[in-house]
């Protein structure tokens, strides 16, 4: 990395904000990753466009990461500069039914907010571990409902620095997918569109949402929630269920014996391990039931 560009960085932003050498480990619920180059946590959307222009003078290269809960980094780390939403970019504001969040929010976190104000529409997520951003990214989804159904219009600083605001139909989401997937935004900030609901019922309902998960899910265990995507017509978790897959394990990466869609984490597992276990279950899924899987973790950085 260029230290011209580290040392302009550290000149125009908080140091706090600022690692050097960050692993990776240590920024994904996988707890897998060698190290960023130069990682930064902003504060405000500014921030994200004054480095977003720095780096581009530079020519390094940025990657954007929410909460790291659904991507897998390769053992070399990332290359230029990783940019992390999170608490510190984590506004939450109500304006009459609408909630106005910062990227960086947890889902958990803003789900709260909206039971405590009587407003529903958000229950599906506060079980997901993500950040608003990447939910957005992702149109994370869980218990037959998804961020489509929510998101009014997202705020974004594109890679040359400007900001830009999509509306709700311009986001193209789809099953675990947006827009920003093909066309490469920082998102900043997203307006959600809820509705007054009671919010005791909001409460017993995220409740036993809750319930249903730590019931199914391995959550004692680092992951990236469900390795595959749903292949039409199958649920992946019970296609390697069936082809006998359980507890399959390559390093320390294994298939969850609790919940088969899963790959968990079970004592200090590389990139390298999960990347030929899930080569291993797509192969054997493919030889048994002709069904390709296609990962729906996201996998970043070099080998
Ligand atoms: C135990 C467990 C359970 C899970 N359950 C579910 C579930 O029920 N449903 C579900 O859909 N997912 C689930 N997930 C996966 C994950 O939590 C979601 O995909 C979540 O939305 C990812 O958010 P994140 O902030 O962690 O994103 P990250 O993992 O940090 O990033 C994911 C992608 O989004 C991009 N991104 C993140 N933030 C931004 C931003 N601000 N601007 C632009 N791009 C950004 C990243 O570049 C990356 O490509 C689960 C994961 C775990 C570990």
């Amino acid at each position: 990395m260029n230290k011209d560009f580290v040392r302009a960085c550290y000149r125009e932003f908080d140091a706090a904000c600022l690692f050097v050498d960050a692993p990776m480990r240590f920024h994904t619920t996988f707890r897998i990753g060698g190290p960023a180059d130069l990682l930064f946590y902003p504060n405000n959307t500014e921030e994200v466009q004054k480095i977003i222009h720095m780096a581009r003078t530079f020519n390094e290269p940025v990657t954007l990461l929410g909460n790291g809960s659904n991507i897998l980094v390769r053992d070399g780390g990332v290359r230029g500069l990783v940019i992390r939403f999170s608490r510190k970019m984590a506004q939450i504001v109500r304006e009459g039914t609408d909630v106005v969040v910062g990227a960086g929010a947890l889902l958990r976190d803003v789900a709260v907010f909206a039971q405590k104000n009587a407003l529903s529409g958000l229950e599906f997520a506060c079980g997901i571990p993500g950040s608003i951003g990447g939910a957005v990214f992702m149109n994370a989804g869980a218990y037959d409902d998804e961020m489509k159904s929510v998101v009014a219009s997202v705020k974004t600083v594109s890679a040359a620095g400007d900001i830009r605001l999509y509306a709700a139909n311009e986001l193209d989401f789809s099953y675990r997918h947006s827009i920003f997937h093909r066309c490469e935004q920082a998102i900043c900030e997203i307006r959600l569109h809820l509705h007054e609901a009671d919010a005791g019922c909001i409460m017993q309902t995220m409740e036993e949402l809750n319930q249903r998960r730590r019931s199914k899910q391995p959550l004692s265990y680092p992951s990236a929630g469900s390795t595959f995507k749903r292949p039409p017509g199958y649920f992946a978790g019970t296609l390697i269920d069936q082809t006998g897959l359980k507890g399959l394990t390559v390093g320390g990466a294994q298939v969850s014996q609790k919940h088969a869609g899963f790959i968990i984490n079970i004592g200090n597992a590389t990139s390298q391990d999960v990347q030929q276990l899930i080569a291993l279950i797509q192969q054997r899924v493919y030889a048994r039931h002709e069904v390709q899987l296609t990962p729906e973790l996201r996998i970043i950085g070099t080998l």
